[in-house]
């Protein structure tokens, strides 16, 4: 006899189908639980205990300690007024101390000469002020031994839950081992239902293992869902795309420098996808300017050379200009930028040219997507800094061709964590290190106080002919505060360098930004005051400085991409942090892995660890979200090895039909991963 998952049904009933809970205690339950389904309640686990079994006595009880006493009851003192909390005076032989009622006294407890097992916080006054727990001293059994303290809601309390728990736990069948039995063994792991009843009903405090184990299945099930939904994707008919590199060697040519070794190595894994006759779903994470466009490229003419059409979409106009120049310079076939202010007769050229196949290669903004654009063969789709894109937008340039591959980059290196938890189902490149003959960027770091220093530093390197970036930051609460700021920035340099500036944030009309961006560009402007406008793919190699104010208040992945944006050229670059006075000390501490690195996957991964797990690429800034046990950022050590576990599963058994593989279908089931395609998405 085989459990199936549908014999867990009754774990996922609602939580009123458990005794004594009615509407309204269902709703409260819910809340605090983040669910309404009787499994969501076994995963809300304590977050602590409270050791009841170890007694004390009056006098040793210190001031603050929740204690577990067994003492006579003296005397009752009802109150004067009704203000006054009822006093019941109690003692132990070793001292005299009070519980105190201020409502709802239990009288019939407490006649005097009564032995009661007591406990509650005893506080300095010698006083338990409403003990959490009073028994006649000849029932012990009545009383708790270890008592869980759940996470809870306003109007909810401990005892609310008890008696819900523990029938939920009644409701767990014998279910077969899912584990591997020598990861088992090795961390001394007791079964599902077991690590449930120990953290939820426990007899002894519990110890890290069930707590561990069930934070593995959980990771474990993420893990094998993501590899299904990836196998998944590759299973979607797609065709081989194959070439001989004549056009790909004449862009090289027209190019001028011999890619890197990253640039090469990431460029072979793209060329096994686009000839694989599935449909690729890759993601390149590139670090900033370690010149993923160039690859982007060379991918696209691998497609052409295929005899199908290549589309670029990127998140502004002003970066779809920007690959449209470069396209322009290097490629070897003829390409045309679509954006929503290519109208009229270009636009119909563009948009026949694309259709009728004689126009190869298309860049453009999300104006890429819309109806009326069509392609005669799309065989390859390259997302560029996809995390500016909705979901929808992404999915809809791969679904403009039959079997399009596609190639989504992120210039946000992506920590291997969140990889592993949100972006399995994708094929991941690293891109890292940059074009040779890159000095490295001189990172220093200022507080404000020396603001007129780091004036007197800019104005000299402008007087050099250096380009300059002057960043103000847009992070906070009010967008119109951050927003005065740059305003007020830009005014107070004005008088100084009024000639070479420019200014560009996200309130201004986005034709007058994208003008000051080129202005900067171009030259006509060599000071840029700018919000983080400027933080994604801009390509300026001759901007060499780059001034970052309240660095305090950027995350240290955002710094780094912004920080990116110079250094591209062969002059030597420079970064001045400037932060807070207030905040020296802290803004110190954090700053320095910048000065230290330019490895964005080290600084990504420092930065996800200390901001416990944000979302890098979204606008979660905390927790982490969609996990109901395990902390993946936390758990690293976990998740690594419940991915390989997960692979091993899979790859002997991809269909889970075996023992162990029906026994992974419950665990899937139970922590809502059973339908593998539910957690594709594309990125
Ligand atoms: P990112 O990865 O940040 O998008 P880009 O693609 O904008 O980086 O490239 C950064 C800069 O490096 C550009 O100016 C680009 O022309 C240059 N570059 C890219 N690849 C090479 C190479 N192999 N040799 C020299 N320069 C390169
Ligand atoms: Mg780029």
């Amino acid at each position: 006899m085989t459990l199936r998952p549908h014999d867990l049904d009754p774990l996922f009933a609602e939580l009123t189908s458990l005794r004594g809970v009615g509407e309204a205690l269902g709703k409260l339950m819910s809340r605090a639980v983040g669910g309404r389904r009787v499994i969501d309640l076994l995963y809300h686990l304590p977050e602590s205990y409270i050791d009841r079994r170890e007694r004390t006595t009056i006098a040793r009880a210190l001031p603050g300690q929740v204690v577990t006493l067994e003492a006579e009851v003296v005397r009752i003192t009802p109150p004067e007024t009704s203000r006054q909390p009822t006093k019941v005076s109690i003692t132990d032989g070793s001292g005299f101390a009070s519980l105190v009622y201020f409502r709802a006294f239990p009288r019939n407890r407490f006649t005097p000469g009564t032995k009661l097992l007591i406990a509650g916080r005893m506080d300095d006054q010698r006083q338990i002020v409403h003990p959490d727990h009073v028994a006649p001293a000849g029932a012990p059994e009545t009383f708790p031994g270890i008592e869980q303290v759940w996470p809870l809601t306003a109007g909810l309390f401990a005892w609310h839950l008890r008696k819900p728990v523990k029938e939920a736990l009644t409701r767990l069948p014998t279910m077969p081992e899912w584990q591997d039995e020598g990861v088992m063994r090795q961390e001394a792991w007791p079964s599902y239902t077991d690590a449930l009843h120990a953290l939820q009903a426990p007899t002894v405090l519990p110890s890290p293992q069930p707590l561990r184990r069930l934070a593995y299945d959980e990771l474990l099930a993420g893990q094998i869902a993501l590899i299904q939904a990836r196998a998944n994707v590759k299973l979607r008919p797609g065709r081989a795309l194959l070439g001989d590199g004549t056009l790909r060697a004449r862009a090289l040519a027209a190019f001028g420098h011999p890619l890197t070794a990253p640039q090469r190595e990431v460029l072979h894994e793209i060329d096994a996808d686009l000839a694989a006759p599935y449909r690729m779903s890759r993601l390149l994470q590139g670090d900033v300017g370690s010149g993923k466009t160039l690859v982007a490229i060379l991918a696209m003419l691998r497609a052409v050379e295929a005899g199908a059409q290549a589309a670029i979409m990127a998140p502004t106009e002003l970066l779809a200009r920007q690959h449209a120049r470069t396209l322009e310079r290097i490629c070897p076939v003829p390409s045309a930028l679509l954006a929503s202010s290519v109208t009229g007769r270009e636009r119909a050229r563009v948009l026949d040219g694309f259709a009728d196949g004689s126009i190869p290669i298309a860049v453009g903004t999300h104006a890429l997507v819309q109806d009326g654009v069509v392609f005669q063969d799309l065989g390859l789709a390259v997302i560029d800094e996809q995390h500016r894109f909705g979901v929808d937008q992404r999915l809809m340039l791969g679904a403009k061709g039959e079997t399009t591959d596609v190639l989504v980059m992120t210039a946000t290196p992506i920590p291997r964590t969140l990889l592993l938890t949100q972006w399995g189902e994708m094929q991941i490149s690293r891109l890292s290190g940059k074009p040779a003959g890159r000095k490295p960027i001189r990172t220093t770091t200022h507080p404000l106080s020396k603001l007129a220093e780091v004036c007197d530093a800019v104005a000299r390197k402008l007087a050099e002919g250096a380009r300059v970036y002057w960043v103000c930051p847009m992070v906070g609460e009010s967008e119109a505060i951050d927003l005065a700021a740059v305003e007020q920035r830009y005014a107070t340099l004005l008088p100084r360098f009024g000639a070479f500036m420019g200014l560009a944030h996200g309130r201004l009309d986005s034709s007058v930004r994208e003008q000051a961006l080129a202005d900067f560009a171009s030259g006509k402007t060599r000071l840029l005051v700018a919000t983080t406008v400027i933080e994604v793919g801009v390509d300026v190699p001759e901007a060499s400085v780059m001034v970052i104010e309240q660095a305090e208040r950027f995350g240290l992945a955002q710094l780094h991409q912004l920080r990116g944006r110079v250094g591209r050229g062969e002059a030597e670059s420079f970064c001045l942090l400037l932060y807070d006075d207030a905040l020296r000390e802290t803004a110190e501490k954090r700053l320095k892995l910048l000065r230290e690195t330019e490895d964005g996957f080290r600084i990504a991964d420092e930065d996800f660890r200390l901001r416990g797990g944000g979302d890098l690429i979204g606008t979660r800034q905390s927790g982490t979200p969609g996990w109901r046990i395990a902390t993946p950022e936390t758990d690293e050590g976990l998740l690594h090895m419940a991915h390989r576990d997960a692979q091993v599963l899979l790859e002997r058994d991809p269909e889970l039909t075996s023992d162990r593989g029906q026994a992974a279908r419950l665990l899937l089931r139970l922590f809502d991963r059973n339908d593998a395609t539910r957690t594709l998405h594309s990125g």
